[in-house]
């Protein structure tokens, strides 16, 4: 399969799965995630008319930056070592992975500009997930404040990879009743309008759920490198 075969297939997923849950599907934005690809393949993204792109480390990023370009938004989704921020800051559309105060600060500093973030939550609960708990993110979100370049657009999450659909669905659940909370505050960094949330085993579900933005590796550009 090609990636625009991948693209179309998983479009028409997108679709039936907006019908279903009674969404529109510009609602929704595919990030690409080229982690396990080449710069060629990311390329061929591109072409296939794919405009969202999603790295998980800094060296993938920066290698397909430099020959993509601003061609695509780019979507850093992975974990940020505050060190590194100032090495992918300007190039940054979304950082999804904002996940404590250290790195918020950092982003601050080396930015120019307000940076959309999303903040990562481990709504699964287990230990090998990143980001903060549900019960942390209020707080959070709120002495994020202080930060100018920071502006808090979304929450996301990963679900555990389980065949159980209800541990998944619930996972995406909680991460949607949290946003309509933070969105409740009425705070002026963060409106929080947007779900990162389902990857190429769970993006049906996480529609049903209120997704804005499916973070798709496997399934739409394959899997090359490891
Ligand atoms: C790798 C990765 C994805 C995509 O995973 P696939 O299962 O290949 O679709 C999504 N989000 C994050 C944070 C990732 O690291």
């Amino acid at each position: 399969m090609t990636i625009k075969e991948n693209y179309n297939q998983i479009m028409s997923q997108i679709n039936e799965a907006c019908q279903r849950s009674n969404r529109q599907e510009d609602e929704i934005t595919v990030v690409a995630v080229t982690k396990y690809v080449s710069i060629e393949t990311a390329n061929q993204a591109i072409k296939a008319g794919i405009q969202d792109l999603g790295e998980n480390r800094l060296e993938g990023f920066k290698e397909k930056f430099e020959v993509i370009g601003k061609q695509a938004t780019w979507h850093f989704i992975g974990t940020l070592q505050s060190r590194k921020v100032k090495e992918i800051i300007d190039d940054v559309d979304y950082i999804h992975s904002l996940d404590r105060k250290s790195l918020a600060k950092e982003i601050n500093k080396r930015s120019n500009r307000k940076i959309p973030c999303f903040i990562q939550v481990n709504t699964s609960g287990e230990e090998s997930k990143h980001g903060l708990q549900p019960e942390q993110v209020n707080d959070f979100i709120k002495l994020l404040g202080d930060y100018e370049n920071i502006e808090v657009v979304g929450l996301m999450t990963m679900a555990p990879l389980t065949e159980e659909q209800d541990v998944v669905r619930n996972c995406f659940k909680s991460l949607r009743n949290l946003r309509d909370q933070i969105q409740e505050m009425n705070l002026n960094h963060a409106p929080c309008h947007y779900l990162s949330m389902g990857m190429s085993q769970d993006f049906e579900v996480a529609i049903e759920e209120g997704a804005t933005h499916l973070r798709i590796g496997t399934s739409l550009v394959g899997k090359e490198l490891q």
